[in-house]
């Protein structure tokens, strides 16, 4: 990939497809296809087809389909399976009938089982049974594996996929119940500082760890992947902070400047207790991580102050 290639952003308008393009654009890759505005319907083979056959890209990532939180997850999983498996299928197959020449796919760190060893390595993969409380999802993420894997193998195609720890950053999406657990909290804990609220409630024990990653270095990671690494075997996107829920919980109360009471709602699932990548062929590749997670969560809501907050409900709106 150098600057002149035509680069496309399938789900340009999402958390990581938008650090994407930003981070194309700041590294003098200029010749992007398409803009988030005009995105097509990524569902719909008719408008995938269009899209490659009008902008014919070489060099494609694709993070397309819908994704949300474990609230969204079980409100609406045939929504996300379904999604994510047609968009997938689409972005793939146009970019194999259209001879794009290399393409990233985005997976997430939810296709581990359930019990895989910590921190996860790839030979966990389809070793065991998902966690039940986004399984639907996971489905469709591994099936995007397995669809990267067998264009490799029937075409020869350089389809790499990738596997990132827990994203966050602008773009996000911050709906209460529908986000995870960083923009959802960060709403939450901003409407409950202009009403006053003494308390909030923190879903689940808040003893589960996860690792995050600013969605900005995911981005940084993904570029790199797509310069340095050619493998059948999907590679971890890791490297970042560990944080507990309650950890994570109270930085976030620090940045909004939210000074109530968080209690733990255990009447909520927790859903896995540990998700940790193993990042070490990454690692040995030469990328890391260089977003600090206290400033990458400062960035995240100024930019919530700035956008996301204007969706908000009246009241909100009012006091900001
Ligand atoms: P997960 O990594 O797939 O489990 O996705 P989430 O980001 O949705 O949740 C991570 C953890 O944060 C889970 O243990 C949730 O119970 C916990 N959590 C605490 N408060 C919230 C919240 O307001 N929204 C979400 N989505 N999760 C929360």
């Amino acid at each position: 990939m150098n600057r002149d290639s035509r680069i496309y952003v399938a789900g340009g308008e999402t958390l990581l497809g938008a650090a994407l393009r930003q981070r194309l654009c700041a590294g003098g890759f200029a010749n992007l296809c398409g803009a988030p505005r005009d995105e097509p319907d990524l569902t719909s083979a008719g408008q995938v087809e269009d899209v490659f056959g009008e902008a014919r890209p070489e060099y494609v990532f694709c993070a397309a389909g819908r994704s949300g939180g474990i609230g969204l997850n079980q409100a609406s999983p045939a929504e996300l399976i379904l999604d994510n498996l047609l968009a997938t299928a689409h972005v793939l197959d146009a970019a194999h009938r259209h001879g794009v020449t290399k393409l990233v796919y985005l997976a997430s760190a939810c296709v581990y089982p359930r019990k895989a060893p910590q921190p996860l390595r790839v030979e966990s993969l389809m070793a065991g049974p998902l966690e039940a409380t986004n399984a639907a999802y996971a489905t469709a993420k591994l099936a995007g594996w397995q669809l990267c894997a067998a264009y490799r193998q029937q075409y020869g195609e350089r389809f790499v996929t990738a596997i990132p720890a827990n994203s966050f950053g602008p773009h996000d999406d911050f709906s209460p119940d529908g986000g995870h657990v960083i923009p959802a909290l960060m709403r939450r804990m901003h409407e409950a500082k202009v009403r006053g609220e003494p308390q909030l409630a923190v879903w689940g024990t808040g003893m589960p760890r996860r690792e995050f990653l600013a969605s900005r270095d995911v981005a940084d990671a993904c570029v790199f992947v797509m310069q340095h690494y050619e493998g059948k075997q999907p590679i971890n996107l890791g490297g970042g902070a560990t944080l507990s829920i309650a950890e994570v919980a109270g930085a976030i109360a620090a940045v909004v400047g939210y000074r109530g009471r968080l209690w733990f709602d255990d009447s909520k699932p927790d859903g896995m207790m540990l998700k940790m990548l193993d990042a070490t062929p990454l690692r040995r590749l030469g990328w890391r991580p260089s977003v600090d997670f206290r400033t990458a969560l400062a960035e995240t809501y100024a930019w919530f102050l700035q956008h996301a907050v204007k969706e908000g409900p009246e009241h909100v709106r009012a006091a900001v």
